[in-house]
């Protein structure tokens, strides 16, 4: 009586029964060791994850591949990631982004946990274009992630939508490199006619008249050399204007031009009209800037180790990357020279294109670019002259050797600085002036209209 229940109730059972009951045993245990697994596994799979994201992190804000060890103490052993499944992202995930005051490419990619070797490589495919180093507030941004493992792959590609009829995709092309493809939709110019009478300031007379502060900035800018708009103009001035707006079939660009511009004041007509070489001029043909184009953005001429060429390709992806300038083999520290008057709109250092100037000119129908500087001499914002020093030539983003890197945007679109898209003369030559004359007359017949009718 003295052994317990169990083992009399053991010995008691059918040998077959005992049997039975241990295999259900052993099966109870093996479920519960599986389990345990399982459960061991899951958060392995789970350290994983977290050691990418936190690698990823580490790796944009540090350019290091390596994931970083928060804690600095070597992995625990059990951390072995040999027999956890890779993380797969569903995809391709599409994501939009709108970019917002402060943003850049770098903050906005850190985001999205999209590495800094995706965010350089996507910098080298700009740097011919230098879209990604301007994005305005409110410009849309379209991601789109591969189904990848590898979160530094992850981009295929961005669509950046600088205006309702221009965007640009960058493509990735392999591991390290991306290409990028320019769309322009179909775009309609509209004409618009203003004329008014001086109250106040020119600006605020015609912004009365329903001219944008862009317009009415641009129309100053044209005149700048031959009106004084603080002290000249006075009250009962009058001034008519021909400007050109860009539309989409539903949207408006943003983009305009200002066909003429007149003046009237102290009994003197001052006009200013757009010729087909993007220039200014007076309605005899005159270049309304004393300076015309400098041809060479140094005092003297040095020789051009790369031409300006919009169908080169690119050494290793083989895809067309475009040279939107001409190289000049100049020496470190070589002045730099604004080859036209002009409003500074850029002062930056890019990992590729090194410190370079942006200059805008002729109310913006003119750009120029400076590039691989070794310092900038101008600021932001400011005026400069044609033939004004603004910087030292030098070697800095990635470049093989000191060179300036000289490029002519006219209309936002990049010509070759030495070809004939440049304009270098001071006067419209004879055999282009029965068309200026017959454009000029017009917009004068249309501005008078317009005069008269208001
Ligand atoms: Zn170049």
């Amino acid at each position: 009586m003295s052994q317990p229940l169990t083992q009399n109730k053991w010995r008691s059972f059918p040998k077959t029964h005992k049997w039975i009951l241990l295999a259900c045993l052993l099966g109870i245990a093996t479920t519960a060791t599986l389990a345990g697994f399982e459960k061991k596994q899951r958060a392995l799979a789970h350290i994983a994850e977290h050691d990418a994201l936190s690698g990823f992190l580490a790796a944009s804000q540090h350019s290091n591949k390596e994931p970083l060890n928060t804690t600095g103490e070597p992995a625990s052993p059990t951390a072995t990631l040999d027999n956890v499944e890779p993380l797969e992202i569903p995809g391709p995930l599409s994501l939009e982004y709108t970019v917002s005051a402060g943003d850049s490419l770098s903050t906005i990619f850190q985001q999205f946990r999209i590495s800094s070797d995706t965010l350089h490589a996507i910098l080298e495919a700009d740097e011919d274009l230098l879209a990604l180093d301007s994005l305005k507030e409110g410009t849309k941004l379209a991601l789109t992630l591969n189904n990848s493992s590898d979160f530094e792959q992850a981009l295929a590609s961005m669509e950046v939508f600088k205006n309702p009829s221009y965007s640009i995709i960058y493509h990735r092309v392999d591991d390290t490199h991306f290409s990028f493809e320019e769309k322009r939709a179909e775009t309609f110019w509209q004409e618009h006619v203003y004329s008014g009478t001086i109250h106040g300031s020119f600006f605020k007379s015609a912004e009365k008249t329903g001219l944008n502060p862009k317009e009415i900035q641009s129309a100053i800018e044209i005149l700048q050399d031959k009106i004084n708009f603080s002290r000249q103009i006075k009250a009962g001035d009058r001034f008519e204007i021909v400007v050109l707006r860009e539309v989409t079939e539903t949207e408006n660009t943003g983009n305009m031009r200002i066909e003429g511009v007149r003046v009237h004041t102290n009994g003197n007509v001052v006009g200013a009209f757009l010729h087909d070489d993007g220039q200014y001029y007076n309605k005899n043909g005159q270049s309304l800037t004393t300076r015309a184009f400098r041809r060479l953005p140094t005092h003297r001429e040095y020789r051009v180790s790369s031409h300006f060429n919009p169908n080169r390709r690119h050494p290793i992806t083989g895809r067309i990357s475009p040279h939107n300038g001409t190289d000049f083999a100049a020496p470190i520290g070589t002045p730099v020279l604004a080859t036209a008057d002009g409003v500074v709109s850029r002062v930056r250092n890019h990992p590729y294109a090194g410190i370079y100037v942006e200059i805008e000119h002729a109310g913006g129908s003119f750009k120029t670019r400076y590039l691989h500087l070794s310092k900038a001499q101008v600021n932001r914002g400011q005026r400069v002259k044609s033939g004004q020093q603004i910087a030292l030539s030098g070697n800095t983003g990635r470049s093989t050797g000191p060179h300036l890197h000289y490029e002519v945007h006219v209309n936002n679109r990049p010509v070759n600085a030495l070809g004939n898209n440049v304009p270098l003369v001071t006067s419209i030559d004879k055999q282009a002036m029965p068309k200026f004359n017959s454009k000029v007359a017009a917009l004068e017949h249309k501005m008078a209209q317009h005069a008269d009718g208001s």
